[in-house]
């Protein structure tokens, strides 16, 4: 193992709009930079990470003695260059050169990376393009084959030698070090990519859905002669739920989980029980506003679990009329919502029959 990784952390980061240079930013709990460190970390693969940056004060983590922090130069090329001069005390026999800016690269890339380098000089990760590419070339417009055209990523991996003798003669500045190879008619090998290895370059690029969670709760009482609702449908039974509303406890541990997630208090709040507008009102009508919340405020959701808690009626027979029916009334798939059935061991209310309840998880992301 004589593999050495430099992580490039010395851009300015001209088209990113912000105060703080990109590679230090915060992404998905961590600074953008440490997402490749901890990955090459991770992977044992390295004998030494060189972070080249211009900025040392932004990394204020102490890392193992293995991590090395060295002042980079004013463009892209001056720093690798700088990093491979560095590390030429070692005698490295493979080095990867890399971009701070893709954090998503899977320790799988970097695996296949080195493997490659076994029989070539050079392994560069492409993926082909999704969009159809045109050029210019001064007044006139060419089209791109999309079947030969590649989109390089980084890390790319090399013979040190033969990155370090093009590197130090090469007097222009370059994107990156496929181009050098390119430019001086060097062989390049590639191989594949990841789609999802891709470049945080502009402050879009960062925006991250948020996923909330919310729980609920309802239990009513079984009283004879009244129908017993149960996910919006009516159930053969021969007691029903008594409640200001239908009491139909699946659909008001939906809407209290509902609120959870969008941190709007409880189903009281919406609909309080001393009201009369609100007497033997229908459940599903009640779901209807906060739906309509959901939809104006982004929202979507991810999956529901509910546990239905009572020794009859057998949810097993009633179990698709009821998913069938939230699947409609929350429009969202049937595979995204499970319904367990609980029984209590004939304890208590529940355990004899006076009583049902339910409990309910419910995810949501939203989106901008
Ligand atoms: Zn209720």
């Amino acid at each position: 193992m004589n593999n050495y990784f430099i992580i490039l952390a010395s851009g300015q980061s001209k088209r990113f709009n912000s105060s703080k240079p990109k590679q230090f930013i915060k992404y998905k709990n961590k600074a953008l930079f440490e997402h490749s460190l901890d990955k090459a970390l991770k992977s044992k693969l390295f004998k030494k990470i060189i972070i080249v940056t211009n900025d040392k004060k932004q990394i204020k983590k102490k890392y193992s003695k293995d991590v090395l922090i060295i002042k980079g130069g004013k463009e892209r090329s001056d720093s690798s260059l700088i990093a491979l001069k560095f590390i030429k005390k070692y005698k490295p026999i493979n080095v990867l050169i890399h971009d701070a800016a893709r954090p998503n690269f899977t320790i799988k890339l970097l695996k296949n990376l080195i493997n490659s380098l076994k029989k070539n000089k050079t392994s560069i990760p492409v993926i082909s393009s999704k969009d159809s590419i045109k050029y210019k070339v001064k007044n006139q417009l060419f089209n791109l084959n999309r079947k030969n055209s590649y989109l390089t990523q980084t890390p790319q991996a090399f013979k040190f030698k033969d990155v370090y003798n093009l590197s130090i003669k090469q007097k222009s500045k370059i994107q990156d070090e496929a181009t050098l190879f390119i430019e001086n008619n060097s062989k390049l090998n590639f191989i594949k990519g990841e789609i999802l290895n891709n470049k945080i370059t502009f402050k879009e690029d960062l925006i991250n859905p948020k996923t909330y969670f919310g729980i609920g709760f309802d239990i009513h009482r079984l009283v004879k002669n009244k129908k017993l609702y149960l996910g919006g449908i009516k159930i053969p039974y021969h007691s029903g739920l008594k409640g200001h509303s239908d009491g139909d406890v699946i659909l008001h541990a939906i809407i209290d989980a509902l609120l959870g997630a969008i941190r709007k208090k409880d189903i009281g709040t919406f609909f309080p029980d001393n009201k009369n507008k609100f007497k033997n009102i229908r459940s599903p009508k009640m779901l209807k506003p906060i739906i309509e919340i959901l939809n104006n405020n982004n929202f979507y959701i991810n999956n529901l679990d509910i546990n239905l808690i009572c020794e009859q009626p057998k949810v097993s027979k009633y179990r698709t009329k009821i998913i069938n029916s939230l699947s409609n009334l929350l429009n969202l798939d049937k595979d995204l919502i499970n319904l367990k059935g609980k029984t209590v061991e004939k304890l208590g209310l529940i355990g004899n029959e006076k009583a049902i309840a339910c409990e309910t998880i419910i995810s949501l992301t939203q989106y901008d």
